[in-house]
């Protein structure tokens, strides 16, 4: 497949120490050099060399930028085309310069997504890997991270690709005993049919199930703090945030504010939901009542529900305890630096199934267990935390739910003996809905919408 070259700015936008401009396509080493004063010309250099050099205007002569450049030869590069990478380290104005003249040059303007696409489309990787790369730019943990790459270097497609291979044997199958009946052995095929159907149908089952940690990975555990006022919601998040430096990936587009709403707790994020209202009225409990709170409450997968052990429970205390009721709570008793006020036997009869902790924030005791107590709720029911297939976007959630239930329905048929071309029937159906998640039967317009959802220059 032939393709235009197509150019664009990789790095995010704004203030930077170094920015990238990556260039793919068969004229692309061509089109920079028309452009670039080095040592040697760019057409003549080994691949996967860097360049020290200066681009210059070739109409006016006129020195732009200093500038590393990478060669890189197809097809070992990320789009398998000649790839040329320009890092320039002016400002935003001289980069936008840079790019300019390339454009001029001959190079066309990338679409957002392009260069992925193009991974994609010349066999690079397939779409639940090129949908990776953006769950990995978007990521907002180190364990995020490490999922998204994970399926970016394709362990989620080689699962599926497994899967696939099941049911195509299944179909080989049930072709030789169409096409010679006189062979069949009824039972022999009844096994092995199901044989393959319920491997297939108990790993789709399994993947789902880590859809809950995928999605809270991705979008983070809405977190909820609630409390009296001055019984220490605002320290105990401070300590939270202490605990760990690096908060989250820089991400291109998203602001300051959006950032600082995740507090990384051991790789989950915790997206605090509306906490600066619950905050910083005066009791929320009382002022927009109990049915308004708890509509806010709702949204949250999780609550931390802060309570001072110097102090008796009180009125607005158990207003609070009926909002939360039902909830996933985490109790924190805080304050226990002080003398005993609280009667904990009468807050363990509100919350016997919840974990309770023990905290000092003046102390900075018990933020291990009460970090302990998060992670646990979000790794419940999984062994290995270092199994990294999570699958955590929608679009593959929503087709492996229905492969799921395509092959269930293979399942029913075979043991309800029905004509094998029409149990044929669903394990094809599910053979192709999981082709879908990889991209082998995806049409035109699912590409281009996927695809336009990513960041320029990826
Ligand atoms: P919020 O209104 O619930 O957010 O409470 P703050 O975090 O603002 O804390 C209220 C007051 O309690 C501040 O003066 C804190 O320094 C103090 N405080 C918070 N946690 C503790 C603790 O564990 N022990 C003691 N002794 N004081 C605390």
């Amino acid at each position: 497949m032939e393709m235009d070259t197509i150019a664009a700015i990789a790095t995010p936008m704004g203030e930077g120490s170094i920015a990238v401009i990556r260039v793919s396509g068969s004229q692309s080493i061509e089109i920079v050099d028309k452009i670039y004063r080095g040592k040697h010309k760019l057409s003549t250099v080994d691949t996967h060399t860097i360049h020290y050099g200066k681009i210059i205007d070739p109409e006016t002569d006129e020195v732009i930028e200093e500038v590393l450049v990478s060669v890189m030869k197809a097809p070992k590069t990320f789009t398998r085309e000649d790839v040329v990478e320009v890092s320039c380290h002016g400002g935003l104005m001289s980069v936008q310069r840079v790019l300019e003249l390339i454009l001029n040059a001959g190079a066309r303007l990338a679409e957002p997504g392009e260069f992925t696409k193009r991974a994609f489309l010349n066999g690079r990787i397939d779409l639940a890997q090129a949908e990776a790369v953006m769950d990995f730019i978007r990521s907002k943990t180190d364990r995020a991270m490490k999922v998204a790459f994970s399926q970016v270097e394709g362990k989620l497609s080689r699962l599926i690709r497994a899967l696939r291979q099941h049911l195509l044997e299944a179909m080989a199958h049930i072709e030789v005993t169409l096409d010679y009946p006189e062979h069949d052995v009824e039972a022999v095929t009844h096994n092995f049919l199901l044989g393959k159907c319920e491997e297939v149908q108990s790993e789709i089952h399994r993947l789902l199930q880590t859809a809950k940690q995928g999605k809270i990975l991705r979008e983070g555990l809405s977190t909820a703090i609630v409390g009296k006022p001055n019984v220490g919601k605002s320290s105990l998040l401070n300590s939270l945030v202490q605990e760990e430096k690096a908060i989250v990936t820089d991400v291109a587009g998203t602001t300051r504010d959006v950032i600082e709403e995740y507090v990384n707790v051991r790789g989950v994020p915790l997206h605090l939901i509306d906490t600066a209202g619950i905050r910083e009225t005066e009791d929320i409990v009382e002022k927009i009542g109990v049915e308004k709170s708890r509509r806010i409450l709702q949204q949250a997968d999780l609550v931390l529900l802060v309570l001072n052990y110097n102090e008796p429970l009180t009125s607005e205390d158990y207003a609070i305890f009926e909002a939360v009721q039902g909830l996933n709570v985490i109790v924190i008793v805080n304050k226990t630096d002080l003398p005993q006020h609280l009667d904990l036997d009468e807050v363990k009869k509100h919350f016997p199934q919840q974990p309770l902790v023990m905290t000092s924030a003046k102390q900075e005791t018990g933020i291990d267990q009460l970090e302990e107590a998060i992670a646990h709720i979000f790794f419940t029911g999984r062994a290995g935390q270092e199994d990294l297939t999570y699958v955590s976007n929608a679009r593959h959630i929503h087709l492996l739910r229905q492969a799921e239930q395509t092959v269930q329905d293979a399942i029913r048929g075979i043991e309800e003996q029905m004509p094998i071309d029409m149990v044929q029937i669903d394990i094809k159906r599910a053979w192709e809905l999981l082709g879908e998640v990889i991209g082998e039967s995806a049409g035109e317009d699912l590409l281009d919408q996927i695809f336009s959802q990513f960041c320029l220059g990826k």
